[in-house]
């Protein structure tokens, strides 16, 4: 049996996909956003070895709470451990329960086609975090170009795959009304974007950079008030509808 590396798991998620949800942390991740808030799941050396069974018997003890939720992979970076994921869904779904994934796509590789093919099998909803829609900007962002995440996208597509698009809101990084016009555009050739959620960049993860020791690179970045995210939205759709 695989075991796979989990950073942690909340019990009681309402933000992470259709209803109340286990929320299940995977341990790594390839990128590293400037405003990610989670910069301890990055290393693929701390967390705890977890079987599916053993996640899904955690889930078992707090079912009733998730009658209209389900179990939910975030990270981290779920995709890095594509095997144990795989059979955690495959469990998941064997059980009945719902399953979603949260991810950036940024692993997706044709290579790799026929797992992901299964994996699409057992995945009923994905919560897809586009960083930038400009390649080199999305670099600049994450150290990763996202040539993979659009990838990944078309490739649910073709899977029919629901999608939830997450996409956070950085002044003078992502607030910016060039691209989020283009974003819109991007997302207009994708039939199974069922949402669109922006959300605004938040400076809650400043104190774990500080403990790992990390430098925080947005400094003096202010978080967007509500009207500067209604406006953001009102850009892409306005992108959408072009
Ligand atoms: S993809 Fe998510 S976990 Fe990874 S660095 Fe970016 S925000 Fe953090």
């Amino acid at each position: 049996m695989i075991e796979g590396r989990i950073h942690s798991i909340e019990t009681f998620g309402t933000l992470d996909g259709p209803g109340i949800r286990y929320v299940v942390f995977f341990q790594g991740c390839p990128m590293r956003c400037k405003y990610c808030h989670n910069p301890d799941t990055w290393t693929m050396q701390g967390g705890t070895m977890m079987t599916a069974d053993e996640i899904i018997a955690g889930y078992k003890k707090k079912e009733i709470y998730y009658k209209n939720g389900g179990i939910t992979a975030t990270g981290g970076e779920p995709l890095l451990q594509l095997d144990f994921l795989i059979e955690l869904f495959q469990k998941a779904k064997a059980a009945g329960i719902h399953t979603c994934l949260d991810t950036s796509g940024i692993t997706f590789s044709k290579d790799k086609e026929e797992e992901y093919l299964q994996l699409s099998k057992v995945t009923d909803y994905v919560l897809l975090d586009i960083k930038h829609v400009r390649s080199n900007d999305h670099f600049e962002l994450t150290g990763k170009d996202n040539k993979a995440v659009f990838e990944f996208l078309s490739f649910l597509d073709r899977q029919q795959v629901p999608v939830r698009i997450r996409h956070v809101i950085v002044p003078s990084i992502t607030l910016d009304k060039d691209s989020l016009i283009e974003l819109g555009k991007a997302l207009s050739q994708y039939k199974n974007i069922k949402e669109l959620e922006l959300l605004p960049y938040h400076t809650m993860g400043v104190a774990k950079y500080q403990e790992l020791g990390i430098p925080y690179c947005l400094k003096g970045i202010k978080e967007p008030s509500n009207e500067e995210i209604l406006e953001a939205r009102k850009l892409v759709l306005e992108g959408f509808r072009q």
